[in-house]
């Protein structure tokens, strides 16, 4: 396989053949984000890329699904995107879902009759980046989209039958902020009403913008505690209709994982448990990204 550069997928990917079909991200702009800094965004060749296919064909005949690495492979043309959709049809039959990461702008961009033809050639999953439901954090953390857009979009995905996993970020707002992020990020997950949610617990990175706000003291980075506490209101404010609400990202501090509505009260004492000392947090040392 042709990989370049940092090659990053959902934790729930970890067994799918990792098909890198873009370098970078094509907005490479979220203050909080180093994953692809200094990376210029292309799309590869379609010849590299139908390589890898044919590699795949022959060395990865156990893996049942795909994920179309890089940062938002959705803003591929549709044409071409098809084309690979298409090839990967073609040559690994035994594929029964492929993912990517997709963006509001990305979304945006396509047609809902675009997105349903992508769902009919295998695309079974997006993984969507909301981060927070709060318009003044979505601005300062310079996400490029309003939590209306990212409604639309996320809603947009769900329409033409494509599943859709939506992460948010614990204490990406900071400590002023903390419950607007959470109340706000409930409201929107609730519009969207995911199949999947993914909340991590922030990490700075060096060398982003947010590391250096944290540095001169504009960002506050909120305690574990605080992260629960902002947890328990994301919780208590996300209605879903039948949605899995994971928190078990190794960053997190309490593994949590819901089925709402089924679980939320369950999983609202567990973390008032915590909150309350009954249980213990996972240690510092502990976290990894
Ligand atoms: S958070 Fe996602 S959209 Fe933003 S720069 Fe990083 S990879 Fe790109």
């Amino acid at each position: 396989m042709h990989y370049e550069g940092n090659i990053i997928r959902p934790p729930s990917e970890a067994n799918s053949i990792l098909l890198q079909v873009t370098v970078g991200c094509s907005r490479n702009k979220c203050t909080f984000c180093g994953t692809y800094t200094g990376e210029r965004f292309r799309i590869k060749p379609d010849a590299v890329i139908l390589e890898d296919i044919a590699f795949a064909a022959k060395y990865c005949q156990r893996q049942r699904r795909v994920f179309l690495c890089d940062g938002d492979a959705l803003i591929i043309p549709q044409k071409r995107l098809l084309k690979i959709l298409q090839a990967i049809e073609n040559q690994l039959p035994w594929v029964t879902r492929v993912g990517v990461y997709a963006n509001a702008k990305s979304l945006k961009m396509k047609t809902p009759e675009e997105l349903r033809d992508l769902k009919a050639h295998g695309l079974g999953i997006a993984y969507m980046g909301l981060e927070t439901g709060d318009d003044v954090t979505l601005k300062k953390i310079n996400k490029g989209a309003t939590s209306q857009d990212m409604i639309e979009m996320g809603k947009k995905a769900r329409e033409a039958g494509i599943k859709l996993s939506i992460t948010v970020l614990l204490g990406i707002a900071g400590r002023e902020r903390s419950r607007i992020h959470a109340e706000e990020t409930g409201r929107v997950l609730s519009a969207i009403d995911p199949d999947y949610v993914g909340a991590l617990s922030l990490m700075l990175i060096p060398g982003t913008p947010l590391f250096d706000d944290y540095r001169s003291g504009q960002f506050a980075l909120i305690e574990p505690g605080e992260m629960l506490a902002e947890l328990r209101t994301m919780i208590a404010h996300t209605n879903l209709s039948k949605g899995l609400f994971h928190a078990n990202h190794a960053s997190n501090y309490l593994p949590i994982k819901a089925r709402l509505p089924k679980d939320k009260e369950a999983t609202l004492n567990l973390i008032d448990m915590a909150l309350a000392g009954e249980i213990a947090l996972k240690p510092e040392y502990m976290r990894a990204l």
